[in-house]
């Protein structure tokens, strides 16, 4: 029998605001010694109120506009019981009934097909402590909490199970942050966990309704962790069925180490958490208004900016893709733009800049783990590389070279090209004396052009390029042999 695989996924993300989500606290946990971003409201003491934290409101709303959700006009919090050491109160405060948005949507792309992704809905939460477990060699284990982090804003983000496939899911989730991070309400960093996904997952014979046991898949902290337990599961998941056994619905680890999931406990529901309306906040009345302003503020997004990118740079749609997929990338690369001087066209070499951003810059920013921006190579210095080499003052190879340089020093590419020789010699007096004294010294290569012979025109082209130690520019040195072949 052929299965279906059917994914959906829940993405927890990290809201930049400066203040946690019901107190005055600060949200930038992870810089502060453990511990000392608390109060009582985070702490969860007893008799204290909660406050809520509009620009969280105001994030989630923009969040929610982005993914073309509709807007509740009026919403509220729950409590969600369970206990846990993390969890100071016994419970979170989070959105059960009422979310901030629902019935939103994603367009990604797979295999050049656009697909649109049904979103359920967007809603505001606070995240728990952390719990770091430590075991000393032949002492006893232990746990220690960290409460900085109790109480930073979440919001939630809830996806239909509309997606078919590991790299949907991968889509799916590079599509959503480079949302989040375009708006600037999250960093988006799956590594530090400040944009955490959870998967469900589960397979139905093609053209049947229902789906067999459902999944839910935890602890895969990066993209390629999701898609390689998305891929393992689905296969485990019909090797089970094949062997004549019943799935169970279950929530499963992903073992980075081992690169499978393993059963951690039977799936909880709803109910399980005794959801009910929080007694210490009031509902939340979203003014329309207020909701308008938010929307006709949206900063321009990745769809946009890719669409803008061809239309004013004429890039092809693929360059502008990968550019506009971080918008890291995509800033770095207008402030390259930003530089060629009133008399050069605002356009003229965004093809190569976008070329060397794709190209040999992502490749050593891969290689040593360095985000754009951090690098040592600003704008401006990238666009002075692509100028040299397009006035045929460096050559091709060079320009690999002098961009190394760029990139481990920070120098300016006119600095190392001047302090190396690297300047490509264009000046015909200066190459016509290695083209005068080659052509004395081969003369076989000389009779076999007069021959007719063509490859002998490319072996003294080679000669002079050597003496000149690949300084030369090959064209100049290609019209000066044949015109002096021609004299003599
Ligand atoms: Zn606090
Ligand atoms: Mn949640």
């Amino acid at each position: 029998m052929n299965f279906e695989t059917i994914i959906g996924l829940e993405v927890h993300a990290q809201l930049l605001t400066k203040s946690k989500m019901f107190c005055r606290c600060s949200a930038d946990y992870a810089s502060a010694p453990p511990n000392t971003r608390v109060c009582p409201v985070c702490l969860g003491m007893p008799g204290v109120l909660p406050v809520i934290n509009q620009k969280a409101v105001e994030y989630a709303i923009m969040t929610a506009l982005a993914l073309n959700c509709t807007i509740s006009d009026y919403t509220k919090f729950d409590r969600k019981n369970y206990p846990y050491p993390d969890l100071m109160k016994g419970y979170q405060i989070s959105q059960y009934d009422a979310p901030i948005g629902h019935h939103g949507w994603l367009i990604i792309e797979v295999n050049g097909e656009k697909k649109k992704v049904d979103i359920t809905r967007v809603h505001l939460e606070e995240d728990v402590a952390k719990l770091v477990h430590c075991a000393p060699p032949g002492g006893e284990s232990y746990s220690l909490v960290d409460v900085n982090r109790a109480g930073v804003p979440l919001m939630e983000i809830v996806g239909e199970p509309g997606l078919r496939s590991p790299e949907e899911a991968r889509q799916y989730l590079i599509k959503l942050r480079s949302i989040l991070q375009y708006l600037g309400v999250s960093t988006g960093n799956m590594e530090e966990g400040s944009f955490r996904c959870d998967a469900n997952i589960s397979i139905r014979p093609e053209n049947s309704p229902d789906s067999l046991a459902k999944v839910e898949v935890k602890n895969m902290n990066s993209f390629k962790a999701v898609y390689l337990a998305m891929e393992y599961e689905a296969k485990r998941q019909r090797k089970v069925v094949a062997e004549g056994k019943r799935l169970v619905q279950e929530t499963r680890g992903w073992v980075e180490e081992k690169g499978e999931t393993v059963s951690q406990r039977s799936k909880e529901y709803a109910h399980d958490y005794r959801y009910f309306p929080e007694p210490d906040l009031p509902p939340l009345v979203l003014n329309r208004e207020w909701v308008e302003e938010i929307g006709a503020k949206l900063p321009e997004l990745p769809e946009a900016r890719r669409h803008r990118f061809v239309a004013e740079y004429k890039l092809p749609l693929y360059d502008a893709n990968l550019l506009t997929s971080s918008i890291l990338t995509a800033d770095y690369f207008e402030a390259c733009m930003t530089r060629p001087p009133q008399s050069l066209s605002p356009k003229k070499h965004a093809k190569p800049v976008a070329n060397w951003i794709i190209g040999e810059f992502s490749r050593l920013l891969n290689a040593t783990n360095t985000e754009i921006n951090e690098s040592k190579v600003s704008p401006v210095a990238l666009f002075d590389l692509v100028q040299l080499i397009s006035e045929g003052s460096i050559s091709g190879t060079s320009a690999k070279l002098v961009f190394e340089e760029m990139f481990k020093t920070g120098r300016s590419p006119g600095d190392i090209v001047s302090e190396r020789g690297l300047s490509q010699i264009s000046d015909t007096e200066e190459i016509e004396k290695d083209v005068i004294a080659v052509i004395k010294s081969n003369n076989q290569a000389v009779a076999d052009y007069k021959a007719g012979k063509a490859p002998a025109l490319k072996f003294l082209v080679g000669q002079v390029m050597r003496a000149t130690k690949g300084r030369a520019n090959p064209k100049v040195v290609n019209e000066l042999l044949k015109q002096k072949l021609e004299e003599k």
